[in-house]
């Protein structure tokens, strides 16, 4: 593959799979942008040449982002920057909508990380395609997806499951609706509660490798791997952690495979009720078992 001749001016960077990018990617409607969630760097070239075109910058925190953009040398230059989170929406969307539909080119950004991700600008999304605005992103920093690359974890198939609850019994639950899913698991906690739901997470999951991941991009970043209830220990022991954190957990270990006696016990009660082939069938998928085996176990108990 040829390097090419680019400068570094992100326009000049071709795109996967590396064909040249035109100047001035920003089109009319909505672009989402992901923004640092510590380091100022982490910015890429095509967010900061959205922020630079936009002809309206709507953002969780207009001060934040003015922040993020003074440091990045964009000056707002007289265009509006409009506040929009979750307890504004009712007024700030109209507004933001209105401009789109007069084909503005809006972006849009969270504090912190890619809007959306436990972040605002849901409803926005949704309100642009609802009205056949275009929908853009300039993808970038996302804490859950930086976790689970430093964790050691399996990656190959994850659910992010965004904050637990703050209550204990409610936080119980939702972890119990959480324990049999397949996949590694990322859960963003305040680190006061950091201890307490690893206990949690601990006795609802049972035996899992974990890791925390806090302070990414930033001076104190770390991760610790343990088990879940060595992790809890840690925590419960030295206190609440600075900063912001990040708990992955492993996925549940593969099932034990079923037994003869618990094919027999499921077949005779399956085929109280069923045909001999829908006992076979429900059972076998229920223990993960060939089809052919269990049914062959049927018809030989249908006959006892
Ligand atoms: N939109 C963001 C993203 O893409 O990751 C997440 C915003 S959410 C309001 C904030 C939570 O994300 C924090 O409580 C923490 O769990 C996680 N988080 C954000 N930045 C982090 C960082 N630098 N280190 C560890 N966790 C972080």
């Amino acid at each position: 593959m040829g390097q090419g001749k680019f400068s570094l001016r992100s326009s000049a960077f071709p795109a996967f799979p590396w064909y040249p990018v035109a100047k001035s990617q920003l089109r009319p409607g909505l672009t989402l942008i992901a923004t640092p969630i510590g380091n100022a760097g982490d910015i890429t070239l095509r967010a900061l040449d959205a922020l630079r075109d936009a002809d309206v910058i709507a953002a969780e925190d207009t001060r934040v982002a003015r922040r993020l953009m003074d440091i990045h040398g964009v000056s707002l230059e007289g265009r509006p920057l409009i506040p929009y989170h979750d307890h504004n929406a009712a007024s700030a969307l109209p507004r933001l909508l209105e401009l789109l539909h007069g084909g503005a080119r809006v972006v849009f950004l969270s504090d912190a990380g890619t809007p959306m991700v436990a972040d605002p600008g849901y409803r926005l999304a949704r309100a642009v395609l609802a009205e056949d605005i275009p929908l853009g992103a300039t993808p970038g920093p996302c804490a859950a997806i930086m976790a689970l690359t430093l964790s050691g974890l399996p990656s190959d198939r994850f659910t992010f499951a965004g904050f637990p609850p703050n209550r204990r019994e409610a936080r119980r639950s939702f972890l119990r609706d959480l324990a049999d899913i397949p996949t590694t698991l990322i859960l963003y906690e305040s680190p006061k509660r950091l201890a307490a739901s690893l206990a949690d997470m601990a006795e609802v999951f049972g035996t899992r490798e974990a890791a925390v991941a806090r302070e990414l991009t930033k001076m104190f970043e770390e991760t610790r791997r343990g088990t879940l209830e060595s992790l809890a220990a840690i925590y419960a022991e030295e206190g609440a952690p600075k900063g912001e954190v990040v708990v992955v957990v492993g996925p549940p270990p593969p099932a034990e495979p079923a037994g003869e006696a618990d094919v027999d016990a499921a077949l005779r009660g399956a085929l109280e009720t069923m045909t001999t082939k829908d006992a076979a069938r429900t059972v076998a998928t229920a223990l993960s078992l060939p089809r052919k085996t269990v049914y062959e176990r049927a018809l030989a108990l249908r006959g006892e």
